[in-house]
């Protein structure tokens, strides 16, 4: 697609973040198998439920501004689940990879938050109201799965990886 306009880029921005929900998708319930702590394995858990929302809101958008949902596969998501899996394959102590599969989702969370930021706020410059808000409804809840995930880490996750 052409970015040769505001709402275009905006396209080419909740395209990809579709493809990127969708890989979620399938990758999370992976990661939430591969984590030992009941209470990682729960957040993970609750942020799947969340993601379907997520890819529900963005088909929302679509079918109200009346736009094909396709586009191209989102490269840094699958490089991010990729780099999720290496580590997941990899031999190891059960804690210590418990706080890497933290390190790996934050880093999700955080290329998310990026991307919904800058959609949300191209909604609102175009007068998108109710895609703005959909957006923003998404960025919370990125927000709130970081926090959760930096509280883990830190109340728990990371002392046990230090033994
Ligand atoms: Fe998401
Ligand atoms: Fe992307
Ligand atoms: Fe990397
Ligand atoms: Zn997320």
């Amino acid at each position: 697609m052409k970015l040769d306009s505001l709402e275009n880029l905006f396209l080419h921005e909740i395209r990809d973040l579709l493809s990127a929900e969708k890989q979620l998708l399938k990758a999370l319930p992976k990661m939430a198998k591969a984590a030992s702590s009941e209470n990682l394995k729960a957040a993970i858990e609750s942020h799947l439920e969340e993601t379907k929302m997520q890819v529900e809101r963005l088909e929302q958008i679509f079918e109200e501004l009346g736009k094909s949902p396709r586009g191209p596969q989102c490269k840094a998501m699958a490089g991010l689940v990729e780099e999720a899996q290496e580590l997941i394959d990899e031999e190891g102590e059960e804690s210590v990879k418990d706080a890497a599969l933290i390190g790996s989702a934050q880093r999700v969370e955080h290329y998310e938050m990026a991307g919904y930021g800058c959609a949300r706020t191209y909604a609102e410059m175009l007068g998108m109201t109710n895609a703005a808000e959909l957006l923003q409804q998404t960025l919370d809840e990125e927000k709130a799965a970081d926090e959760k995930l930096n509280s883990l880490a830190l109340s728990e996750i990371n002392q046990q990886a230090q033994g």
